[in-house]
Formats: structure tokens, C-alpha cells, sequence
């Protein structure tokens, strides 16, 4: 089987380049090539010897996911549908913002944590995306976006918040990251590159050692038993030992907090006692919380909290001292919007069978 190069770090690919034999410098060349062009063929590599191009051919391919469709909301955020191999489909957002542009990425077909209120994981599980695929994403939007007319890149921020856990996925998360981070390919800064979790605490530690990036912790409750409940994986990783994993985490981080999204249902975890439970869970750790109103879904079980509770929420963290933000929702429209992605995932784990009468699975 020929070797995709997109997965490669540009580390990985130097040590492949050795062992074809080829000098190590060629390998940022074609690096180069696939990520800051965008090139799609080795033909395009033309400052590349004809022989190694032709070697390259040989042995290699630059495997794209492919292109299925392109919605455009109302507000100008882009949703892609991108097909990666028997019939699974994943998705992958941009959110233009005033002098911002934000893509969200996605790290698995599905998910296997079964946090209640996401219709992502309804869908189940299939399979982790290898890096060329995460890194695909990018390459893809880059392409579709163009530049802006100072030609400048329209993509300035990354956010691992698409559909999966990305730290479930870690290593092949981890080269992605690198890629993007790498200033012969995306050349994003760690500041603006977050990685977006539900508490994989073990995983936080080595994520502090190995790529610290922006962190956000998917919080959505004050206490264990309203966790335990919406999350599943609290029931392993706990509220307190989250709390201390990401103070650990603050001390590697690029930025000084954690953000920390808290999504509204009414009536599970949006009374003003949450917020003041809240306050004192995230005494001694430096966060933000980021309040987003729960999209609904159909059979979701679930309401978002109405405008006024929402900004009485908002309040009373303010009043605690803690900078709070509320989400706005993003291309709702084309079911964009956070815990709305769903592509097309085979799911592995049954878990459709339990959900297909109610979730009708979208034809992209
Ligand atoms: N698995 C990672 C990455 C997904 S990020 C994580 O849990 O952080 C997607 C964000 O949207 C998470 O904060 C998730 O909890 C939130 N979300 C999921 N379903 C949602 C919904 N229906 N409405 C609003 N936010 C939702």
C-alpha cells in the first residue's frame, strides 16, 4: 500500500525520506508543498527533481478526504461534509467572525462517550481519523476559503471541537496538532489552536507534555451526580480529579485559564444554586466560562435554558469573578451548531439501533 503523506510530522517525514534515501531538507520541500500550497499532486512539486517526483509516485500519495458537499449559512459559516472511506462522513465548520475566522475540526466518525445532550453521539462510533485526515480538514478549508483580499489567510483560529473526543484519539490528534502548529505548514500559534475535551484527565497530563495547546473542558455541571448524568465519563474521571488535572495542565499551558463550556439545559444544570456550586468547584484554578445554549435535536430529551436564566446564570458567575461569556449560536441552519455535527458514521457500537427510530440519519 502507498504511504499517505499528509500523515506525516515533519519530523516523520524527514526519517521517511531518509530511509528511501533521499536528503532530509527534500522532505520540508514537499512538506511545504502539501501544506502550505495545498498541492494535490507531485507533478505540482516543481521545484522538485522530475525522479524523485516520479519515486514519490511510486511509493506515495497525498489523500485528501474527499469533498462531498458545501453549505453556507445565513451568517456565513461553512459546514463541509468530507467522505473517509466506506461511506463514512465527517464534518468540519468555519465561523467568520470580525476580524477572526475560526474552523472547527473534527478528531473521530462518531463518538463513543455518550454525553446525553449531543447528537453526535447518538450516532455512535466507528473509527478514530488518522492525522492526514484531521490535518485534511484544514487543508480543505484553506483551499475553499481562499485568501482575503490582503492575502491574508481566512483562517486564523483552530478549535479540536467537531465531532469525537479528541484526546480518545491522542497520538494521531497529536501529530495533527503538530502539523498545524508547524511554521513550514499552518504556522498557527498554540495560543490559537484549542483542543476541546470532557475530562480524559490521565490524557490531560501527557497533552500538557507532549502539545500544550489552548485547553477547553467540556464542564456542563457543578456537581458529580448532575455529571454523572449527562456525561458518562465522569463516572471514571470525577469532578475533583478534573479540577486538579487541569491545574496541573495551567502550568504547561500557553494561556493562563481554561475555558470551560458549560451548556444550558433547563431545568439539569442551569439554577441559580449551579452557578453558585460553580463558583466554588473552580476556586484556585484560573478559567473563564464560556455559557452555550443547548441546539436542540430531535428526541434530545432536553431544553435550553430560556434568554433570562441564561444571563441570570451569567451574572452571578460575573459577580464571583469570573469572566463569562455566552456562546452565540453559529449556523443553525445548516445544523452547524455546537453537538449538531453528524456526518454519516456506521456506527460500531449498536448504539444507532437503540436511537434509529427517532434520529434520522441525514443524506449530505
Ligand atoms: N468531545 C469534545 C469535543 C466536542 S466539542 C468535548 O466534549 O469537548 C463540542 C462542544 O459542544 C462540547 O462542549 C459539547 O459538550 C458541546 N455540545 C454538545 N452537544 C451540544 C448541544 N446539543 N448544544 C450545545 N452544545 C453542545
Amino acid at each position: 500500500m502507498k504511504i499517505n503523506l499528509l500523515n506525516f510530522t515533519l519530523p516523520k517525514l524527514e526519517k521517511f525520506f531518509e530511509e528511501i534515501g533521499e536528503k532530509k531538507f527534500r522532505a520540508k520541500q514537499v512538506f511545504r508543498w502539501l501544506h502550505v500550497y495545498g498541492a494535490e499532486n507531485f507533478s505540482d512539486m516543481t521545484d522538485i527533481a522530475k525522479t524523485l517526483r516520479a519515486k514519490l509516485e511510486d511509493i506515495a500519495t497525498i489523500d485528501v478526504p474527499h469533498l462531498v458537499s458545501e453549505q453556507i449559512s445565513s451568517d456565513g459559516t461553512r459546514k463541509w461534509a468530507l467522505e473517509v472511506g466506506n461511506g463514512n462522513k465527517i464534518e468540519t465548520v468555519f465561523i467568520p467572525e470580525d476580524g477572526r475566522g475560526t474552523l472547527c475540526i473534527s478528531s473521530q466518525v462518531g463518538c463513543a462517550l455518550e454525553c446525553q445532550f449531543c447528537s453526535t453521539a447518538r450516532q455512535g462510533f466507528n473509527r478514530n481519523l488518522d492525522a492526514g485526515e484531521i490535518v485534511g480538514q484544514l487543508w480543505w478549508a484553506n483551499k475553499r476559503l481562499g485568501k482575503d483580499p490582503k492575502g491574508e489567510k481566512l483562517i486564523t483560529n483552530v478549535v479540536m471541537m467537531g465531532m469525537g473526543e479528541p484526546l480518545a484519539n491522542y497520538e494521531n490528534v497529536i501529530d495533527a496538532m503538530r502539523i498545524m502548529l508547524d511554521d513550514n505548514a499552518y504556522n498557527l500559534s498554540k495560543r490559537k489552536l484549542t483542543l476541546s475535551t470532557s475530562g480524559v484527565v490521565t490524557r490531560l497530563d501527557w497533552l500538557g507534555d507532549d502539545c500544550p495547546v489552548a485547553l477547553a473542558v467540556s464542564l456542563h455541571a457543578s456537581n458529580d451526580e448532575v455529571r454523572d448524568r449527562i456525561i458518562p465519563l465522569n463516572k471514571k474521571y470525577p469532578l475533583n480529579e478534573l479540577i486538579a488535572a487541569c491545574k496541573r495542565y495551567l502550568a504547561k499551558s500557553p494561556k493562563n485559564y481554561v475555558t470551560f463550556e458549560y451548556v444550558m439545559l433547563k431545568d439539569v444544570n442551569d439554577h441559580v444554586e449551579h452557578a453558585h456550586e460553580l463558583i466554588k468547584l473552580a476556586r484556585g484554578l484560573e478559567c473563564k466560562f464560556n455559557l452555550i445554549p443547548f441546539n436542540p435535536f430531535p428526541n434530545s430529551g432536553f431544553e435550553s435554558s430560556s434568554w433570562s436564566q441564561i444571563l441570570r446564570f451569567q451574572k452571578i458567575l460575573q459577580n464571583g469573578g469570573y469572566i463569562t461569556t455566552v456562546r452565540k449560536t453559529r449556523g443553525d441552519d445548516i445544523d452547524a451548531a455546537c453537538g449538531q455535527l453528524v456526518g454519516k458514521v456506521h456506527d460500531k457500537t449498536k448504539r444507532q439501533e437503540k436511537w434509529k427510530n427517532y434520529i434520522p440519519v441525514k443524506e449530505v
